[in-house]
């Protein structure tokens, strides 16, 4: 496996949409496992391709155990051809972005979303997901259509500077 360097802002790939994986080879799935080391190593909670310059619809999502609950394994998501087929309510959360750092925002997310992908080995699944994951599933699949966060901004006081970078905040 092999760290990927994380494009940031304004980056054109970051705007571009990504492509339907036709088939899930070898080098999709070396592409996810160097996506799983790469946000685990930059402290995300998930990584679209585009952002570390792929343009497959391939995303990783890893939820960290409730705080509650410390012998709770983390849940690692690696998801190909992922769509939203169902969204419901919403809420208001604060989100940041690997691709911007030293930034975060507040922004309006569903509460509960379906979502639709293939697994590594071919499998059609089915997602429902709410709180965390249902935000990081949005996110990424925004980034898979060149969509980021900020664009989500119903102003410009809804975004906030972090300094330094803390670590603890929800990066995707
Ligand atoms: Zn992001």
């Amino acid at each position: 496996m092999a760290l990927l360097p994380i494009l940031t802002v304004p980056h054109p790939a970051l705007r571009q949409r990504a492509r339907r994986v036709k088939q899930i080879d070898h080098s999709i799935n070396m592409l996810l496992d160097n996506m799983v080391e790469t946000m685990r190593n930059a402290h995300g909670i998930g990584l679209a391709a585009n952002q570390v310059g792929s343009f497959w619809r391939v995303i990783t999502i890893e939820i960290p155990p409730p705080e509650d609950n410390e012998d709770a394994d983390a849940i690692l998501y690696r998801l190909v051809n992922p769509s939203i087929v169902k969204r419901s309510g919403n809420r208001e959360v604060e989100e940041g972005c690997l691709s911007i750092p030293g930034y975060r925002g507040f922004i309006e997310r569903s509460l509960r979303v379906t979502v639709k992908a293939m697994t590594p080995d071919s499998k059609e699944i089915r997602i429902k997901a709410d709180e965390l994951l249902a935000q990081a599933l949005e996110h990424e699949i925004d980034h898979l259509n060149g969509i980021l966060y900020t664009d989500h901004l119903a102003s410009h006081e809804k975004l906030e500077k972090i300094e330094p970078a803390d670590p603890q905040s929800t990066t995707s």
